[in-house]
């Protein structure tokens, strides 16, 4: 199967916020494309609150979840560094790989608690 993950950085011109806005797919294996972005957003400009928007995500992996959140209370750099929110769908969506004809369906996994 094919995950592809996009990201999409907004900031807020008078550096109020920055969204790291998630599009795609994101799993277990590619998680990790994130860290980087993460901590630059952490330390780019002074204090902002960072938020990694995982709601327009057509695919959100649990596990993928879990190792970022870890990740980002786990930053070694995080000293001082700009808090981070992540914003996750209540409901983790999956998909179905196979394209269909019309709109692809978009399935809800079973009932997450953030
Ligand atoms: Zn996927």
């Amino acid at each position: 199967m094919d995950h592809k993950i996009s990201v999409l950085v907004q900031i807020d011109l008078d550096g109020a916020y920055l969204r790291l806005a998630v599009t795609g797919c994101l799993t277990e294996a590619n998680q990790h494309v994130l860290y980087p972005l993460i901590r630059r957003a952490r330390t780019l400009i002074p204090p902002v609150t960072v938020s990694v928007d995982l709601t327009a995500a057509v695919h959100v992996e649990a596990a993928a979840v879990d190792l970022l959140r870890w990740a980002i209370d786990h930053d070694e750099t995080a000293d001082g560094a700009s808090p981070v929110e992540l914003l996750a769908p209540n409901g983790l969506p999956t998909h179905e790989h196979t394209p269909g004809p019309g709109v692809r369906r978009l399935q809800t996994s079973e009932p997450w608690a953030a």
